[in-house]
């Protein structure tokens, strides 16, 4: 009995119901055994009628003395009635309405456990029956102690899921375990089966956590074995270049810098170089809030592969980001003598040949681009570092294509997540944080603006272009298509330039631009001679332009958590204190989830605390459905609570990974069933 038998092998199981069972997902045995309750009632212990108030709901282990069917005047209406009488000799009159099938069912003598409530009546006490068993071993499963809530649907209820369950956990008794035995026992680990019975029939609470953690711990072991084979098997044969101590032009660099690293960034930086001089490609991921500064550490990453002699390439999710992490790094780099490219889709082919000319023959020794960098195939004449910006944006196919080329690669995120958290979600990566931003730095100053007084966000934002600084309108978010999105915000920005913002210069940036006009538009606001640039979510991330101090979001309300705190990282990034002003429709007509979004930005600005609240708003199936596509489903573990669990799972995966085949082979086979559904949507 390997669980993989079908549902339909289970008495009481027929095609409709496979049917039915497989909606939820559920095809065998095993599905079933590892359908977790949401949660538990607790009924306790049977009790007597004579030991029970009025109103209290409770089960009663009772025996029938009379049953019949009481003569009722309305048609539709059956009653059963019976005489019950429980072990100390207490009486009541048990009812139950519309299953006159009953009375012959349930003959005098049945010995029955009947749950519901019980309510004065004429003569005897009345006890409506909510549900009732018939008694014998083992019963008790709907009535007696912790009785398990399943997720249930229309057509499947969660008492044919508990009839059901018992079924498949007496045959889940010989489903083998995969946890080696030392580890079951160093980790004080019950057996898989006794984990899964527990789960279901628990005696306490306590003991269903525990159990779920039990198996949630093998489910993240063998999550982690996962990660820590295609990571061996990515660095085998593939080699980087060794890149020493950083030397001369590193020195020069830091010293071009205008202020001096942060400990954080230094931080960073070390366990970095660390990677960088050894030849096993580094896969690091650097994650910091927006403005913590990571923009200064890849360039420093970038440099570093130039002044040994080779190439890097650092590629961003857009070609806006692209540029503009051109037009920062190209001015310093200029300044130490380092041959820096742009390299996107947009060109015309001339420059596009030029470029990849001198990538090729090694006159380039920075490139900068989209993932057109790889997707084209072009040829570097030795690519040493590569920077992946916004990494979360990137395909898998994106991150193969790279480690052909076996550089060491930086892969970088300004949506933090815990530590633990990124190790599942990114768990084939090693993870550098920036945790604090630098020093001076004010946070911005968030208001919750009803959409009535959106006037005097204007007029706030008046005062600042009057003081001379620059300012951002965020255009509302509409999903349907780019490019009604795009003409909104034209007609925004052309409505706002005649009406709110009359005396000032109006820009507008969209994703429907053209590189060569989206430049034009960057470079006019950045030299200020535009006030206001009117957006669309295009500036999202990259954009810095230390001068704009105030930001309108319009309809605040449609935008997620991550994407408003990318937002407002556009302005905080001088010293002048800035502001953020999220206007929302009426706050009536929001939904409870944008509202506490909205407080949550308006309380908190440190990126790894809005994550975790973004985690418990959207539940972490969110998180990690949609953005992380390549992490398979997770039936056990609660990524949020089991941080700890994770840690300890990762560091058994380091040592099992050394061991004989023989030993892990359950665990491979387990490794197959997580990734099988993962696979399918192209994990790599
Ligand atoms: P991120 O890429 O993490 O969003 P950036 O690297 O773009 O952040 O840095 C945000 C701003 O902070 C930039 O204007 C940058 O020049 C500035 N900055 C970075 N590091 C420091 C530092 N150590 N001291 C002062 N300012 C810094
Ligand atoms: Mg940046």
């Amino acid at each position: 009995m390997d669980g993989e038998a079908p549902l339909s092998t289970l008495a009481g199981v027929g095609p409709r119901m496979t049917e039915r069972l497989g909606r939820l997902g559920l095809v065998t045995i095993r599905d079933l055994a590892e359908y977790l309750p949401r949660g538990y009632l607790d009924w306790g212990e049977a009790t007597s009628f004579g030991a029970l108030r009025f109103g209290q709901e409770a089960t009663v282990d009772c025996t029938v003395e009379r049953i019949k069917l009481r003569p009722t005047r309305r048609r539709n209406l059956k009653i059963v009635e019976a005489v019950v009488a429980d072990a100390a000799g207490s009486r009541a009159v048990a009812l139950w309405f519309n299953q006159a099938y009953l009375v012959d069912r349930l003959p005098a003598g049945t010995r029955l456990l009947v749950h519901g409530e019980l309510e004065p009546g004429r003569g005897l006490p009345t006890f409506k029956v909510e549900r009732h068993e018939v008694a014998s071993d083992g019963a008790g499963l709907h009535t007696l102690g912790l009785v398990p809530l399943y997720p249930a649907t229309e057509d499947v209820s969660t008492v044919k899921l508990r009839e059901l369950t018992e079924q498949a956990l007496a045959k889940a008794r010989w489903f083998p375990d995969a946890l080696p035995a030392d580890v079951r026992l160093s980790e004080g680990a019950a057996l898989r089966a006794d984990a899964l019975a527990a789960v279901h029939r628990p005696e306490r609470r306590e003991q269903a956590e525990q159990a779920r953690k039990r198996l949630a711990f093998e489910e993240l072991l063998v999550l982690q074995l996962g990660f820590a084979e295609r990571r061996r098997e990515r660095e085998m044969g593939a080699e980087a270049s060794a890149l020493g101590k950083p030397g001369e032009l590193i020195t020069r660099y830091r010293a071009a810098l205008p202020f001096t690293l942060t400990p954080e960034q230094e931080k960073a930086i070390a366990e970095i170089d660390r990677d960088l001089r050894g030849v096993k490609p580094m896969q690091r991921l650097l994650q910091g809030d927006v403005g913590s500064g990571k923009t200064v550490v890849a360039l420093y990453v970038l440099l570093r592969a130039v002044e040994r002699g080779h190439q890097s390439a650092l590629m961003a999710p857009t070609e806006t980001l692209a540029e503009q992490h051109f037009l920062t790094i190209d001015e310093i780099c200029r300044t130490l003598g380092v041959r820096c490219f742009l390299l996107t889709s947009s060109l015309s082919a001339k420059e596009h040949a030029s470029a990849r000319a001198a990538l090729a023959d090694g006159d380039a020794d920075v490139a900068l681009g989209t993932h057109a960098l790889i997707q084209e195939q072009v040829a570097f004449r030795s690519l040493a570092v590569a920077v992946v910006d916004e990494q979360h944006r990137f395909g898998v196919e994106q991150r193969r294509a790279l480690g052909a080329h076996a550089p060491h690669v930086l892969h970088m995120t300004a949506t933090p997540i815990p530590r633990t958290l990124a190790q599942t979600v990114y768990g084939d990566l090693d993870v550098t944080e920036i945790a604090r931003p630098p020093k001076g730095r004010r946070p911005v100053v968030t208001r919750w603006v009803s959409h009535e007084r959106s006037a005097e966000a204007y007029t706030r934002l008046r005062k600042h272009l009057k003081e001379g600084r620059q300012a951002y309108v965020v255009c509302p978010l509409i999903s349907e298509s780019e490019t009604i999105e795009a003409r909104a915000a034209e007609q925004e920005a052309e409505r706002l330039q005649k009406a709110e913002l009359r005396d000032f210069g109006v820009g507008c940036l969209h994703g429907k631009l053209r590189p060569g006009e989206r430049r034009a538009v960057m470079d006019a606001f950045k030299r200020r001679e535009l006030d206001v640039l009117v957006a669309t979510t295009v500036i999202e991330v990259g954009v810095d332009v230390p001068n704009a101090t105030i930001m309108i979001v319009q309809e605040a309300d449609r935008f997620g958590l991550a994407q408003l705190h990318q937002l407002r990282g556009r302005v905080g990034r001088g010293a002048q204190q800035s502001y953020c002003l999220l206007v929302s429709r009426p706050k009536e007509e929001l939904t409870e989830e944008a509202k506490r979004r909205l407080e949550a930005l308006v309380q908190m600005s440190d990126g790894f605390q809005l994550a975790e609240v973004d985690l418990e708003i959207r539940g972490e199936g969110q998180l990690l459905g949609t953005r992380q596509s390549g992490l398979p489903d997770l039936k056990f573990a609660r990524l949020t609570r089991d941080r700890e669990l994770i840690a300890r799972a990762r560091r058994w995966a380091a040592e099992l990974l050394e061991r004989d085949d023989e030993i892990l082979q359950p665990l491979e086979h387990e490794l197959g069933r997580l990734f099988a559904d993962a696979d399918h949507r192209g994990f790599a």
